[in-house]
């Protein structure tokens, strides 16, 4: 027989339920939907679509998993993201009250650590930190096979951690704002936008972030990026010291980033202490998705 496990990945724009099949929980079949967002009750309703979708591809009632942006309260379930329309309202009671079974609900850096941890770039490791730099930037952590239990439902929010003040003095960068309402965070230097904030200060023209592999400030560029990155690193091992550290994200797709961030890592390594095992993430664009069928299943199987 068939072992069939579901994930959804809710985002602000679309809605995306994703079949897995088999020991390894390989990508069958996937179907997307719009994200209503003007109520709550409305994308409650889609979410219901989508796992009834799901159960019928399978044929059955398979374990199904979801998982979002933004802070999930660990107590309450109470659901905070920016562009989705959960208003502080528990996504997992919602769904308890019209189905009358409990799906795991997670953070989507949190999904896609847990995809990467299982027939991922971090099988096998016994702690896995997944980095991703997309737009934004996205942490997740996962302890002997499972999500880290997380006090306030924070993902591992490094993005918004400062850049330290010797990174920003050696490049002669500014303290940038960030959209959380402060400065001189990650996020603001080594994701998508961060690599644009760079091009703009190094080339004082906009450049939008695929266009800068053409441009002949390039090399500076991304040199000032693999730093900044390796300093971000040089903080994911000294607070979490994971087994590897999986990138992923449209940023983490640039040709070489691995040996770029290596090669800055060599000036800020501590001591003897070695620098960590970083690994390009195998599951795409799946991954979130992925994560919830896997935390699903695991519930499951509890
Ligand atoms: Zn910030």
């Amino acid at each position: 027989m068939t072992t069939f496990c579901g994930g959804i990945d809710l985002g602000g724009t679309k809605i995306e339920a994703r079949l897995f099949t088999g020991p390894q929980v390989e990508s069958h079949s996937f179907h997307r939907i719009d994200t209503p967002t003007d109520s709550f009750d409305a994308m409650v309703a889609a979410l219901i679509e989508q796992i009834h979708w799901l159960w019928g591809q399978a044929g059955q009632d398979i374990p199904v998993g979801v998982c979002m942006p933004g802070v999930i309260d660990p107590r309450s379930g109470a659901c905070h993201a920016a562009n989705i329309p959960c208003n502080g309202q528990s996504i997992q009671d919602a769904l308890h009250h019209k189905l009358g079974k409990t799906l795991p609900v997670l953070n989507d850096a949190m999904a896609f650590t847990m995809s990467e941890a299982h027939h991922g770039a971090g099988h096998g490791a016994q702690s896995v930190f997944g980095l991703i730099m997309g737009t934004g930037i996205g942490g997740g952590y996962v302890l002997s096979g499972d999500a880290a239990f997380r006090y306030n439902g924070l993902s591992v929010e490094i993005g918004h951690i400062g850049v330290p003040a010797r990174a920003l003095d050696r490049n002669g960068l500014p303290s940038l704002p960030c959209g959380c309402g402060k400065s001189g965070c990650y996020e603001t230097y080594i994701s998508g936008r961060g690599l644009e904030n760079l091009a703009k200060h190094l080339t004082g023209s906009k450049i939008a972030a695929p266009e800068i592999s053409d441009h002949s400030s390039c090399d500076q560029i991304m040199k000032i990026w693999a730093d900044i990155a390796a300093e971000c690193i040089y903080t994911a091992q000294f607070m979490l010291d994971p087994s590897a550290i999986i990138l992923g994200g449209g940023v983490s797709r640039i040709a070489g980033v691995i040996d770029m961030i290596y090669d800055q890592f060599e000036d800020l390594r501590f001591a003897d202490i070695p620098a960590p095992t970083i690994a390009l993430a195998q599951h795409g664009d799946s991954s979130g998705a992925r994560g919830a069928a896997i935390a699903a299943q695991k519930a499951a199987a509890a």
